[in-house]
């Protein structure tokens, strides 16, 4: 954005004595300092000016077609240019490439290559954080263009290392000749194609000049806010970063921003096939043409561990909700005797002991599906050979379902020596915890389910 010499200028000739005016709160009195206007003008002002144009005067086809192309070209200056080639070295381009890159990226009016990458690798570092230039925890809006609107900080934005890019002479060259450089490949240069071309020197001023720059910078910001804002988030859910077609489509493939947050460095955003993602396919073009070297590319095993643990952070959450009975640790402990005591009790409870585990199963006797004479003839007994094959193998639903009735554990007692036993075993870590350390439950792992093995030593 013009941005990038108000903000040199702000660095340069800052007073540290003088509070920065972002420090004193906004008030009536003195609102407008806290705007950039320099910005404002080019942001706003100068689209809106372009917009009134455009309504008084015709769009000519071939001013259409360059506009198009132009934008697709001063798109992809940033996109593959100031983006994954220089905030990020995702590749290396040789020197005809880079000269184009910073040429037609100048022309997409979002400031200098160094300016650029900078705010964009402390965006990297600090996301979501008050050192993140374009947080958008201060809303979408303010991702999208009002952190270029109104003054910033310099202090507060993050560090962010730079001297790869103070060491290349084309994003040096750049820096130092940005007024020059942005009229001429954002507003002469379009004008002069379309003038000499085809003699349409105001459309091309208006269309291809100041509407598309206005258009490439839209989608740019899109990064920063709808990325940030719409869609999925298949890698990492700890911070805002999503991936979205919608987005995709709007920005040349940037939409992909879940993946690209997680895999800064990967030429890539979008990594399947099918995904839209026209940067990677012309860094891809330029390699095949020997312009471009050396893309780098996560290892497909590293992405697959991420997309797994995510999968799997959701699944905890699904398996938290659930009702897995209450933990075997925080049910009461009885004698076997008591459970005798308890069981022959006439209190409207039906007490079943099945692995060393006491269950209540009165609500459930009429909804058995084995009918209730099955069920009625286990209540004050033992009936872990019965419910695991004895009489019937329940299935791994029976034993699910049988958890959520758990009331509690009997301690000693030969008879259920096989909970005790399979318990201690878990107790030597093999317990599973989840991400929000609940006890996972593996289909057939319930404390219920014994082998026919255990099954057998029990009734010696
Ligand atoms: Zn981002
Ligand atoms: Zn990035």
């Amino acid at each position: 954005m013009a941005a990038s010499p108000s903000v040199a200028v702000a660095d340069g000739k800052r007073n540290s004595k003088k509070p920065h005016i972002t420090e004193t709160p906004i008030t009536w009195a003195n609102w407008y300092q806290h705007v950039n206007w320099l910005n404002v003008f080019f942001i706003i002002v100068v689209p809106l000016m372009g917009f009134a144009a455009a309504y008084s005067y015709p769009l000519q086809r071939a001013t259409a077609v360059f506009a198009v192309i132009y934008y697709f070209n001063t798109g992809l200056g940033i996109t593959a240019g100031y983006h994954r080639l220089w905030a990020h070295s995702s590749y290396r381009a040789s020197t005809p490439l880079k000269i184009y890159l910073a040429a037609v990226g100048v022309g997409a009016v979002q400031g200098s290559i160094r300016w650029w990458s900078r705010g964009h690798r402390a965006h990297h570092r600090y996301t979501d954080t008050e050192k993140d230039p374009y947080s958008v925890r201060k809303g979408f809006w303010y991702s999208h263009l009002g952190w270029m609107v109104m003054k910033q900080n310099p202090k507060n934005i993050g560090r962010a290392d730079i001297t790869d890019l103070n060491e290349d002479p084309i994003v040096i060259w750049q820096h130092r000749h940005y007024i020059k450089a942005v009229l001429f490949m954002g507003l002469i240069f379009p004008t002069l194609v379309c003038g000499i071309g085809w003699g349409d020197w105001v459309g091309g001023f208006i269309y291809a000049g100041i509407l598309r720059a206005t258009f490439v910078q839209q989608a740019t910001f899109c990064v920063n806010s709808l990325a940030h804002w719409l869609g999925d988030q298949p890698f990492e859910d700890r911070n805002s970063p999503r991936d979205h077609v919608i987005t995709a489509l709007v920005t040349l493939g940037e939409g992909y921003h879940n993946f690209h947050h997680e895999f800064p460095s990967d030429y890539r955003n979008a990594i399947e096939w099918w995904q839209y993602d026209p940067t990677k396919w012309a860094i891809w073009m330029w390699k095949q043409l020997g312009l471009a070297y050396d893309l780098k590319e996560f290892k497909q095993n590293e992405i697959e561990k991420g997309r797994l643990q995510q999968q799997q952070k959701k699944l905890d959450i699904r398996r938290s909700k659930l009702d897995w009975g209450t933990p075997i640790s925080q049910l009461p402990v009885m004698t076997w005797d008591d459970f005798k005591t308890e069981a022959a009790k006439d209190d409207g409870r039906a007490l079943v002991a099945i692995a060393g585990v006491v269950h209540d199963v009165a609500h459930f006797i009429k909804d058995h599906p084995g009918g209730k004479t099955f069920i009625s003839s286990a209540i004050g007994k033992d009936a872990t050979a019965t419910f695991n094959g004895g009489v019937y193998q329940h299935s791994n639903a029976a034993h699910n379902l049988l958890s959520t009735m758990r009331v509690g554990v009997i301690y000693g007692g030969g008879e259920v020596e096989i909970w005790k036993r399979a318990h201690s075993e878990k107790q030597n870590g093999f317990i599973m915890q989840d991400n929000t350390d609940h006890h996972i439950v593996r289909a057939g792992e319930q404390v219920t389910k014994v082998s026919p093995q255990q099954n057998g030593a029990t009734t010696v």
